[in-house]
């Protein structure tokens, strides 16, 4: 049997998506790693009731584990350790030596504010260090402690995981949870999980669709497997999850994948074209530089986004306005009067103007249309035009035809770009 877990993200900025959520996804993934599934990621608003209700529909659901993040801080609206105490049954008392812990962490943090009102804070102190009667309390990493609440004694239902909202003082909390006896013996039972992610480029996710129906001809029992799809950022992930003895089938599937795009799957180990080009320039000692129009150096910011990235990355320049492309990477101004500036030919003029300006041995050429107005009959918005070339003479151009928005032509382009920068370092040049 498998443990069935729902999460409980707590905050109206979350809600209204002010903050993006980090925990769920976060406590989702760490889950997967010990073999939980997680079932549902619930996010309401700072208000008890609407805590209480989502709790009820998880445990009501089935749920054997419910991890909830916020709500711990010292103010009236942060309510998460009342309401799970009153849910599980479990009145809440003072933990004197607990409240004196808080008060040392608090005294360290106000002697930089010497004016606080003491008395206040004393209160809100308190009120941080009441706990449910039963349940382990995980030491604060800020000033919040967290807490695991079981399910009285006798009564079926679920454990409940406190941990505070902060990212990051809910990761630090979380490996402190997990050791808990009271965690333990809610997880006890977990189906371990394997899961694999594939990683295409340079085809749709129909083409996928259509692989999976070629596996159920070719006999490989699909039914056995978890496989969900997703385009991201123009690429293609198939992740799939299944439990160990499915491990042949799994492996079938992965051939036959293989077979079928051999030039398109470039990461079956879940690595991302960023981290396989930063291990090519790494490896083979090359350094590289942009200079991007449409995209205005988020393709360096992707590239120097990476642990060690200063070894391999000189830098770039932003040339939006002709006379950029000129004075900053050496474009000839009568090859743009001839072609347009947004053009294969400026492209590659870029890409070499880039290294030249530099003195790196791959350069990146970036220019299009990604704004609202700047299209023409024949070259409409998402019309861009990318060049990467080597100092030993090899090169690969393309132009693109991108959908979507601004944003979505941008981002889409950055992915283009790590992708033929991956192809060139592995010598799949054009000429
Ligand atoms: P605090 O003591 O800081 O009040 P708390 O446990 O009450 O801790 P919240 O008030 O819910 O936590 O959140 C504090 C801050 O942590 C939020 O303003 C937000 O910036 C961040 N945060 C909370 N929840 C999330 C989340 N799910 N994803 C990303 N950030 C979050
Ligand atoms: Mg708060």
């Amino acid at each position: 049997m498998s443990v069935r877990v729902g999460i409980v993200v707590t905050g109206t900025e979350v809600l209204t998506g002010r903050v993006v959520d980090r925990n769920g996804p976060w406590l989702a993934e760490r889950l997967r790693e010990l073999g939980i599934d997680v079932a549902h990621n619930v996010i309401v608003g700072d208000r008890p009731q609407d805590v209480r209700d989502a709790l009820g529909w998880l445990a009501g659901a089935g749920m054997d584990l419910i991890i909830t993040s916020g709500g711990l801080g010292p103010t009236e609206d942060d309510l998460t350790a009342q309401v799970v105490g009153d849910f599980q049954g479990r009145p809440l008392a003072l933990d004197e030596a607990l409240e004196g812990r808080i008060w040392a962490i608090l005294e360290r943090l106000m002697s930089r504010w010497p004016d606080l009102d003491q008395e206040a804070i004393r209160r809100s102190n308190r009120k941080q260090a009441l706990v449910p009667d039963g349940a382990t309390v995980l030491e604060p990493v800020g000033t919040a402690p967290g807490l695991v609440v079981p399910p009285r004694d006798g009564v079926a239902g679920p454990t409940i995981v406190v941990l505070p909202g902060p990212p990051r003082e809910l990761q630090p909390m979380w490996a402190v949870a997990v050791e808990t006896d009271a965690f333990r013996t809610a997880a006890a039972g977990a189906t371990v999980y394997r899961q694999h992610m594939l990683r295409l480029f340079g085809i749709p996710e129909s083409e996928i669709a259509n692989t999976m129906l070629k596996a159920r001809e070719a006999g490989i029992d699909l039914d056995a497997l978890e496989i969900t799809t997703c385009l991201r950022r123009g690429e293609v992930e198939v992740v799939t999850r299944y439990e160990p003895p499915q491990e042949d089938v799994y492996e079938a599937f992965a051939a036959l994948v293989a077979e079928r795009h051999p030039r398109d799957l470039f990461s079956t180990d879940g690595t991302s074209v960023d981290q396989q080009v930063a291990t090519l320039l790494k490896d083979s000692g090359r350094t590289i530089a942009t200079a991007e129009s449409c995209t205005g150096g988020l393709v360096a910011g992707r590239l120097t986004d990476l642990a060690g990235s200063s070894a391999y990355v000189l830098g770039g320049v932003i040339v939006y306005s002709n006379e950029a492309k000129t004075a900053l990477a050496g474009v000839d101004a009568s090859l743009i009067a001839s072609f347009g500036a947004v053009s294969v030919e400026v492209a590659e003029a870029l890409a070499d103007g880039a290294r030249a300006a530099l003195g790196a041995d791959v350069g990146i050429g970036i220019t299009g249309v990604a704004g609202p107005d700047g299209g023409t009959e024949d070259k409409p918005v998402g019309t861009v035009c990318f060049s990467v070339s080597t100092g030993d003479g090899a090169r690969i151009t393309r132009r693109l035809q991108l959908p979507g928005n601004r944003f979505d032509v941008r981002d889409r382009s950055t992915t283009v770009a790590l992708h033929l920068v991956r192809r060139i370092l592995l010598g799949q040049s054009d000429g």
